[in-house]
């Protein structure tokens, strides 16, 4: 992972992660120019690779195997990852405008954004037909086709729109993923039937005769109907009407015709042709512009090129040298695309058919030439090199245990809100005595979620205070993350947020990135806190290392509603409201190993609002709540429980987890602030057995923006979690139960298999007995490390 330490100079905006961009990132990321900076703004963050679709349809690949992951790649090139859709161009301010964020600048351009399939020039396509592309969207839409043949217990007719390489190949895979699986389920594939609609009189027109004739004899092989020379005139809700023809029925209609630009293309200025693509020359920069480059289906070259992968494949190398050379002030350099390229379509099995200037082959041995060449293809970008860390200079009085502690401190991760450790701030603010005071009543002495302090009347005021370094490249992001963690502690204590002030720091720049990058930042947070209904009224702002952003939010609670840590008792059931695992993705993020799914899954959570939970934990009683944020699930529970003064049994695989953050754990990827969490295991009872719990890492994994963690009655308890799952909480989950205190040292058990809960659940007491089983020993695992 390479990290931007210059000042940037330069802002380069890549849109769509198609596959010229993801050569352009990996390019930049071997060798990168200072005071560069990239940004990728693309829909999808994992871009199919179009050769090894058609191997997904049919099952002989996973999703991963067929998909580049942009997050470890733009971390590789030290890009910033945005997910979003490009919706139009502000050419003269040099600004990107996207659907869900604010607008982007840029000093170079370059769009690779795909295609899509013209449903539009055909009446009732849109509606009736599904169209292949966008790819990114393709399987998806296709494995609600699957569901719906299986529904119809194989009685489905599918027709395919469209014969060229994409469409027949599709087809056949998914003929024979069909087939299979209908057979599978119990049902008799022969109620199947496929039909290939074409209005030109051959199959695959552009290719030689002897490649048309092995796909034909594979069609009739198959029982495939193939209708050609019929023009598609409309489409119905389950039909097809043809030019001259009998109508096609058909239960699902794919469509893979001729490909059509992206309608917004038009409205930007830039220059397209006649169909809407975007004009380019031949070093693929957009004809008459000097700032905006194009490759991949979006383009019209100066010679009519097919709408295929393997060109946008190839423009990726040239569009990266000529972004460089461009930002290097040098001449460009020629795009000179082959007129003959290799074709290998797969016949929906381990088969395929190639073909090369004229020459024709097929067999087993040409899929597995094929799945060679993809698989290398798709190693180049997901195998990415291993990045040096920067060597840090060391001071020379540094000793062993010193060198160690630094550089754990080279690897600090930012997450959980860069939190110092319980026990160095306890330390730390041991010897601590703030001025006394009647009206604080909660302060320093029993620290709580926030401060309680009396200004007269019903209401008292809540005062909490975060601040952190940047856990995420986008600025907008960061800023609705830090603003969101930082209202979570007034939810905590079911208060209502009043006001806010910011703490920034922005990184030494030019003026116009510094605020480009403030005000994306600002943006972000003030969308969260307005929608809290929380004022932002003022802050302080400074130049320093790295980007920061924090807020001391002011907050009012009814003084007989006001919710603390000390609430837990006997017979309450603990609830989790969002899954945990902020801290190992965030680390797994900075290293390039997390999957950029994971992180938007992730982040997602992270600007999840604690306020609806609030309000439904309110209304099933609860006793005792806190935001699970920097010293992880466990260290947060400590904490209720010592003030509560009672025991508590936390069901560990209950627990709510993130995607991936399981298999984060289990590569030994940890938050910078897990070992000093980790010192909090002595409040666990029989450690030796609950410590072997594959999940046991994840409860010291400290949170951003983490969930709310309450007690509410074991009777309303799975009530509770109906209603969060419903207004959107989906991962919520009853996770332990609280008994009275007993003489034993740790007060927090492990139910290593979930049966004390479910016993706690099921009956009209909580189970108080406690000490790990024969069972629960057994299902123990050994330790992650
Ligand atoms: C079923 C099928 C099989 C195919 N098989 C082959 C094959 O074997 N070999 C071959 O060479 N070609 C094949 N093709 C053609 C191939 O898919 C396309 O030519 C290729 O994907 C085009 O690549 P691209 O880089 O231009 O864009 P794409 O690969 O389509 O990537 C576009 C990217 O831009 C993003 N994007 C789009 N719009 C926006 C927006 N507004 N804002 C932000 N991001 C956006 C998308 O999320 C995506 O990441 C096949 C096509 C289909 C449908």
């Amino acid at each position: 992972m390479k990290s931007v330490t210059q000042p940037v100079i330069k802002d380069v905006v890549l849109v769509g992660a198609g596959h010229s961009h993801v050569a352009v990132l990996r390019m930049f990321g071997m060798e990168s120019i200072p005071g560069v900076r990239f940004t990728l703004i693309s829909r999808e963050v994992h871009t199919p690779y179009s050769g090894m679709l058609p191997g997904v349809v049919a099952g002989l690949y996973d999703i991963d195997d067929a998909h580049i992951d942009t997050g470890p790649l733009t971390r590789f090139a030290g890009a910033r990852l945005y997910q979003d859709e490009v919706i139009d161009i502000d050419l003269a301010e040099r600004r990107v405008i996207c659907r869900h964020r604010p607008p982007v600048r840029y000093d170079l351009l370059s769009l690779n954004i795909g295609s899509t399939p013209n449903t539009l020039a055909v009446e009732g396509a849109s509606e009736h037909a599904i169209p292949v592309k966008p790819i990114d969207g393709f399987i998806r839409r296709f494995e609600a086709l699957r569901a719906r043949a299986l529904e119809r217990r194989g009685h489905a007719r599918i027709a395919l729109v469209g014969a060229g390489a994409g469409g027949v190949e599709l087809l056949l895979s998914v003929e024979r993923r069909l087939r299979r699986e209908i057979a599978q389920a119990g049902f008799d594939a022969n109620g199947l039937s496929f039909t290939l609609v074409s209005d030109v009189p051959d199959i695959l027109p552009t290719f030689p005769a002897a490649f048309r004739n092995r796909f034909q004899a594979v069609f009739d092989e198959r029982g495939i109907a193939v209708v050609t020379g019929a023009a598609v005139k409309r489409v119905e809700a389950g039909r097809l009407i043809l030019e001259g023809r009998a109508p096609i029925e058909a239960d699902e209609i794919l469509w893979t015709t001729e490909a059509a630009p992206a309608g917004w293309l038009a409205k930007t200025g830039l220059p397209i042709d006649e169909r809407g693509f975007l004009k380019v020359d031949d070093t693929l920069r957009v004809t008459g512009r000097d700032d905006v480059f194009a490759a991949g289906d979006t383009i019209a070259f100066w010679r009519e090129l097919p709408k295929s992968g393997v060109y946008a494949v190839r423009a990726g190398p040239i569009l990266a040298e000529n972004l460089r050379r461009n930002l290097t002030g040098r001449s460009l350099r020629k795009f000179r695309p082959q007129r003959e390229a290799l074709y290998l379509v797969s016949t929906g099995e381990r088969s395929a058919v190639g073909t090369r200037n004229g020459l024709v082959f097929a067999g087993r041995w040409v899929w597995r030439w094929k799945d060679w060449i993809d698989r290398r293809f798709m190693r180049k970008f997901n195998d990415l090199p291993e990045m040096a860390t920067p060597a840090a200079s060391v001071s020379p009085l540094a000793d062993q245990s010193a060198l160690k502690e630094i550089s754990a401190i080279a690897m600090r991760c930012g997450g959980c809100g860069a939190k110092v450790g319980a026990t160095i701030l306890s330390r730390a603010l041991g010897a601590i005595e703030p001025a006394p005071r009647s009206d604080i009543v909660v302060g320093l002495d029993a620290p709580d979620d926030a401060a309680l302090v009396d200004v007269g009347g019903s209401r008292l005021s809540l005062q909490t205070v975060d601040y952190f370094r940047a856990i995420v490249d986008d600025p907008y992001v960061l800023g609705k993350i830090a603003a969101n963690h930082a209202l979570g502690d007034v939810y905590a204590m079911g208060g209502e947020p009043q006001s806010a002030l910011a703490i920034a720091t922005v990184p030494y720049g030019l003026e116009a990135k510094v605020e480009a990058d403030l005000s994306a930042m600002m943006a972000g947070a003030n969308e969260v806190l307005r929608e809290a209904g929380c004022a932002l009224v003022g802050g302080h702002t400074s130049e320093g290392a790295e980007l920061a952003l924090g807020f001391a939010v002011n907050g009012l609670v009814l003084r007989s509603v006001a919710l603390r840590k000390t609430g837990l008792s006997s017979g309450d059931a603990l609830i989790l409201t969002k899954p945990i695992g902020t801290g190992t993705l965030l680390a797994a993020h900075m290293r390039g190993k997390a999957k950029a799914r994971w992180v938007m899954a992730a982040i997602a959570q992270m600007i999840h609002s604690n306020r609806q939970a609030a309000e439904v934990l309110r209304r099933h009683g609860v006793h005792a709540a806190t935001d699970v944020t920097g010293f992880g699930l466990l260290g947060h529970l400590v904490e209720m429980v010592r003030a509560s003064d009672v025991d508590v049994t936390l069901a560990v695989d209950r627990v709510p987890l993130l995607e991936g953050a399981r298999e984060s754990v289990e590569r030994g990827i940890f938050s910078s602030l897990q070992p000093q969490n980790v010192r909090l295991r002595r409040a666990i009872r029989d450690l030796e057995t609950a410590g072997r719990h594959q999940l046991y890492p994840l409860l010291f994994d400290p949170q951003t923006a983490g969930g709310l963690l309450a007690a509410v009655p074991l009777a309303e308890a799975e009530r509770c979690v109906a209603e969060l799952r419903s207004v959107g909480y989906a991962d919520a989950a009853v996770i332990g139960f609280v008994t009275e205190r007993t003489g034993a040292l740790e007060p927090i058990t492990l139910d290593l298999c979930g049966a004390r809960l479910a016993a706690a659940l099921a009956g009209p007491h909580p189970v108080l007995h406690r000490g790990h089983s024969p069972q629960e020993r057994a299902h123990a695992q050994e330790p992650i490390h």
